[in-house]
């Protein structure tokens, strides 16, 4: 019988790197199963379940017979409900025609990825980093090269205007901008954003990529200037943006896999070859899903908004507890759910079990053995993020009190 060598794996699979973080999380769950009580900042996503009203919109479209196939780019009354929100909240002048509907944000990049990159011409992302692991893998995937302009704890992980201008290259096709960021927790404030969009302007050869999933957490009771803005919203980039979104974060719904892509570029044409790409790969999300997208951006603001400020409460007591442990760093999270300190200060010293810390691994390693805390290394997210570790609150009060306490503890029981 013929069985499938693992050798017939395509190379650009076969090479595609695997996560660092995986490790760490594999062990985190191992000690779980042991019975041994782990904080987890791992996770990145909301702990909160989905509004009720949002599941029971869910349940009257099954009922009701949305069960079948569905319109491929999501159902016109789906995609005019998006479009609507993004023109009333986001001023980006699309209508039905300039969205897709897809499987999460992810299958948003994916598609966008896709339908710019060209494999074999050379062409090269430039990702606003830190940046989330996955969109390089995205990029490399559909043939195309991941370069880095990075900011770093001392601009609090923003990059310059002038920095952007000098990453920028004949082969550069999009930049990719995450505000609010994961990692990073940080945003760009609208007139810095404003400032890195009018260097994209500058250079007519690059689209700009705009995901915006963390939109609905941002805290301004933390950060002032801590306010959304859409890129795209610019007019002399309405056509050159992709802005990417989805109900995952905001609405604690990352199990459902929603998620959109939107652009008025070239007359409704890049969203039409997005789409046909979807068709072709998906159909469709699932036909019962669309009613719900529906609920969630119509009736959903509420339950948002209660979901951010618990948020932004948390955000600010993992702040304050790290940014009381001698050793590490910490910029003062904007939005997103994260805290990511820089953990350098920490290296070349050994744990009470005798582990010599020599970077963000072995930190993360030793703080999981010795404390039980699971948190991400920052290894993948970028150049500058090499030493630093992310942590989630997405988290109680309560395990952010004792998860912190137990990193304080760590940290200073280092020799
Ligand atoms: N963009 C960023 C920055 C993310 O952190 C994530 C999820 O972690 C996504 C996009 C994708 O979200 P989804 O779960 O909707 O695919």
């Amino acid at each position: 019988m013929h069985t499938m060598q693992t050798t017939n794996v395509s190379p650009h699979v076969k090479n595609l790197p695997a996560s660092s973080t995986l490790a760490v999380s594999a062990k985190a769950k191992e000690l779980k199963a042991q019975g041994v009580d782990v904080v987890g900042f791992g996770t990145g996503e909301p702990d909160f379940d989905t509004p009720q009203h949002i599941i029971d919109s869910l349940v009257s479209a099954v009922n009701d017979g949305h069960t079948r196939y569905s319109a491929s780019p999501g159902s016109i009354e789906c995609r005019e409900v998006i479009a609507r929100k993004l023109r009333d909240e986001n001023s980006l002048p699309v209508e039905a025609k300039d969205v897709v509907v897809t499987v999460g944000g992810k299958q948003a990049i994916y598609l966008t990825m896709q339908c710019l990159i060209e494999p074999g011409r050379g062409d090269e992302v430039l990702m606003v980093a830190p940046a989330w692991v996955s969109v390089p893998a995205i990029v490399e995937v559909c043939g195309g090269t991941a370069k880095w302009v990075s900011g770093t704890i001392d601009t609090d992980w923003k990059i310059s205007p002038e920095q952007l201008d000098a990453a920028i290259t004949p082969k550069t096709i999009a930049v990719m901008i995450n505000s609010p960021s994961n990692p990073c927790g940080t945003a760009y404030s609208p007139s810095e954003l404003q400032a890195l969009a009018e260097v994209v302007a500058r250079h007519d050869h690059v689209t700009l990529i705009s995901d915006e999933i963390y939109e609905k957490l941002m805290y301004p009771e933390l950060v002032p200037d801590a306010v959304h803005f859409s890129v795209g919203s610019m007019p002399e980039l309405a056509d050159r943006t992709i802005t990417i979104n989805g109900l995952s974060k905001g609405w604690a719904m990352t199990g459902w896999r929603i998620g959109y892509l939107a652009t008025p570029a070239g007359g409704g044409e890049f969203a039409a070859a997005a789409g046909k790409l979807h068709s072709q790969m998906l159909s469709s999300i699932p036909a019962f899903c669309m009613p719900p997208i529906i609920e969630a951006l119509e009736q959903g603001a509420p339950a948002v908004e209660g979901m951010r400020q618990t948020f932004a409460r948390r955000g600010a007591l993992m702040y304050e507890k790290l940014s009381g442990i001698e050793g590490i760093r910490c910029a003062k999270p904007a939005g997103a759910f994260y805290c990511f300190p820089e953990l350098s200060g920490c290296f070349g010293r050994t744990t009470p079990g005798g582990v010599k810390i020599e970077d963000a691994i072995g930190f993360c390693g030793a703080l999981l053995e010795e404390a039980n805390v699971a948190v991400v290394p920052g290894t993948d997210f970028g150049p500058t993020a090499q030493d630093c570790c992310r942590l989630s609150f997405a988290a109680s009060e309560e395990d952010i009190e004792r998860g912190c306490d137990r990193l304080g503890a760590f940290v200073g029981s280092l020799r």
